[in-house]
Formats: C-alpha cells, sequence, structure tokens
C-alpha cells in the first residue's frame, strides 16, 4: 500500500429521485454492510443521500434516517439535475477518504460494500461493479444496453468497461481527479474511464428494483446513448467526412461518365430517375451530416453557458460518528 492510500474514512453516496419507498428498506442494509467495513478496515464510515428534487416523500424519509443517525448527511438539490449532477454534487462534498457511490433502489448490493474496500486497501484506485446478471430488466433494456457498450467500446478512446454503471469505490486520489471535470454533459461512465489509475471490476447480480419504477425510459437511453458517443468520441464527425469523400469520389466518376456519354454520343434529355435518385441521396447524407454536425455545436453551447452543474437547497453535513463509529 502507498501512503497517499492510507485513508481512514468511506462515505456511501446515494443519490434519490423519488424513492421514498426505497430508502427505508435500503437504509439498514447500508448500516449493516458499513459495520462490518468499520469492524474489519477500521474506517469512519458516513452515508451521504442525495435528494435529486424529488416530489414525493423522500425528503422527509431521508431527514428521518438522518435523525437517527449522526453518521448521515444530506443534501437537497433546488430541482431535479438528474442522476450525474446529483452524484456530482455529493461527491462534491466528501472531504476525505473514498467514495462508494450506490443506487437508492438496491439494485447495487450494498452487501458486497467490504469486498470494494478490500480491494481499495489492496492499491486499486477505483473499484467498480459489472454486472453479470440483469434480473428485472426486460429483454429490450438488456439488448440495448449490450449494443450501446460494445458501439462506445469501438467509437471511444477512453476506455468504458461494458456492463458497468456508477455502482463503484473512488479512492481519495481517484475522487480528487473526477472533481477537476467539469463539463456540463456529464456521462458519468466515460468520465469514471478518463480519470485512468488502477481499476478492477467486481462481478455481481443486478437484482430487481426494490419498489417503484426505473426512472428511465427507452427515449431517455437513447438520448443517454448519444450523450455517451458525443462526449468520448467524435467519430461520428469522422464518419461523416468518410461519407462526403466517398459520395464525392462516386459523384466525380458518374459526373465524369455522363460527361463523356454526352461527347460522344449527343444529348438527349434523359435520366430523370438518376437524376432524382442522386439529389435524394445527397441530400438525404448532407442533412445526416449536418445533423451530427448540430449534436456537437449543442454540446458546446451548453458548456459554453458555464452554468453551475447543479444548485444547492439544503446541505446537512453528517455531525459526527455514530454509535458504532469510531
Ligand atoms: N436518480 C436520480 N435522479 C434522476 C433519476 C434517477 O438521482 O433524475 C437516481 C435514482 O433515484 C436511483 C438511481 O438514480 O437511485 C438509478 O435510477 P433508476 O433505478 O431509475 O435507473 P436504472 O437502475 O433503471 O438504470
Ligand atoms: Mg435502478
Amino acid at each position: 500500500m502507498t501512503a497517499p492510500l492510507l485513508h481512514d474514512r468511506l462515505t456511501v453516496v446515494v443519490a434519490a429521485f423519488n424513492e421514498a419507498g426505497s430508502l427505508p428498506l435500503l437504509q439498514p442494509r447500508i448500516l449493516a454492510a458499513l459495520r462490518e467495513v468499520e469492524q474489519r478496515f477500521g474506517l469512519e464510515c458516513r452515508v451521504l443521500y442525495v435528494d435529486d428534487g424529488s416530489r414525493d416523500g423522500t425528503w422527509g424519509v431521508m431527514q428521518a434516517l438522518a435523525a437517527a443517525d449522526p453518521r448521515v448527511g444530506l443534501l437537497r438539490l433546488s430541482r431535479n439535475f438528474g442522476k450525474e449532477a446529483a452524484l456530482t454534487a455529493a461527491l462534491d462534498r466528501v472531504e476525505s477518504g473514498a467514495a462508494m457511490i450506490l443506487d437508492a433502489d438496491g439494485q447495487d448490493p450494498p452487501e458486497l460494500m467490504p469486498r470494494f474496500v478490500e480491494r481499495w486497501r489492496e492499491g486499486y484506485d477505483d473499484v467498480h461493479g459489472t454486472r453479470v446478471a440483469r434480473e428485472g430488466e426486460g429483454l429490450v433494456k438488456r439488448g440495448t444496453a449490450h449494443l450501446f457498450y460494445r458501439v462506445i467500446g469501438r467509437l471511444s478512446r477512453t476506455p468504458i468497461p461494458a456492463d458497468t454503471g456508477d455502482f463503484r469505490l473512488l479512492s481519495p486520489r481517484a475522487l480528487e481527479a473526477l472533481r477537476q471535470l467539469r463539463e456540463r454533459h456529464r456521462f458519468m461512465k466515460g468520465l469514471f474511464g478518463w480519470i485512468g489509475f488502477n481499476s478492477v471490476a467486481i462481478e455481481y447480480k443486478r437484482e430487481p428494483r426494490s419498489t417503484g419504477h426505473s426512472k428511465f425510459n427507452l427515449w431517455q437511453l437513447w438520448n443517454f446513448a448519444l450523450e455517451g458517443i458525443t462526449s468520448f468520441s467524435t467519430a461520428p464527425l469522422r464518419l461523416a467526412t468518410y461519407c462526403g469523400l466517398l459520395t464525392a469520389l462516386f459523384a466525380f466518376g458518374y459526373g465524369t461518365w455522363v460527361v463523356a456519354k454526352a461527347l460522344l454520343f449527343g444529348d438527349p434529355v434523359q435520366g430523370w430517375p438518376t437524376m432524382m435518385a442522386v439529389i435524394l441521396f445527397l441530400g438525404g447524407v448532407q442533412l445526416i451530416a449536418l445533423g451530427m454536425i448540430g449534436e456537437y455545436l449543442g454540446r458546446l453551447y451548453m458548456e459554453s453557458k458555464q452554468r453551475p452543474l447543479y444548485l444547492v437547497d439544503t446541505w446537512l453535513p453528517p455531525t459526527g460518528a455514530g454509535p458504532g463509529g469510531v
């Protein structure tokens, strides 16, 4: 173990959006796992819940959890900023030690936390959970997720491990590195990969949600995929260039042939179908390329506004070590 890794704190970070039903089920599981972590590794543990602008009783539930345990800190954003921003807000507030990211719905089993800590203590900076099975998720979601990881794996130069979500432990220096990335379009899976350091995967079975339903529908997942690809790859722009080059080459060849034919055999008015086909084809290709450029331009526009990533409504830091704490 090297010196910078010797930190004695672990903060569990949970972003929640309308999870009033899930949190009471999750909290005991987290606490049980933390008890083990405290005992086995002598770490001081904290839990940080972020209410990402929930519209149900989530905030009230969180307040009750915090009242029951001084190790629990609460953060409430001014509105729903999305999971990425909520996680960023929480990670910004982890003052020292490592951070462990969990989903609020119990799909990332807290019971595995001791194994994550074990790997961190062995010297790994980014310990991530890789799903070997996804239960309770439909064929479409599994299929599209599979495809997405393959596509982005090909397109992006940043290593993005497949079937890996936000369920992970970040060492203090990985956390510090992540905090420096302030881009507005936050494709977290990519950001985690971008920072590098020593990473290791822990395989786990993804359970179905404890209660409620997924906050992401297919359309949002599609946008999420676009986000990922455009944030971490300019390959589509290059593809547009190659498409353009290829069509230009083809057009040049065909043009030469048309002119030569007219010179050799005269020019009776003919070829309307061919002309229409060519015009429509070129129009289509141009529109697609324009759309691609637009996607990147739009992102550039959003970045250029330099707005904060999130706004905080209430911040109640954990007040101290709990009953089982150090
Ligand atoms: N989440 C959030 N803000 C949002 C949407 C989701 O903080 O705008 C949280 C949500 O409460 C949960 C996690 O992100 O803890 C994952 O969401 P979900 O379970 O809906 O996604 P899935 O597991 O289906 O990918
Ligand atoms: Mg979930």
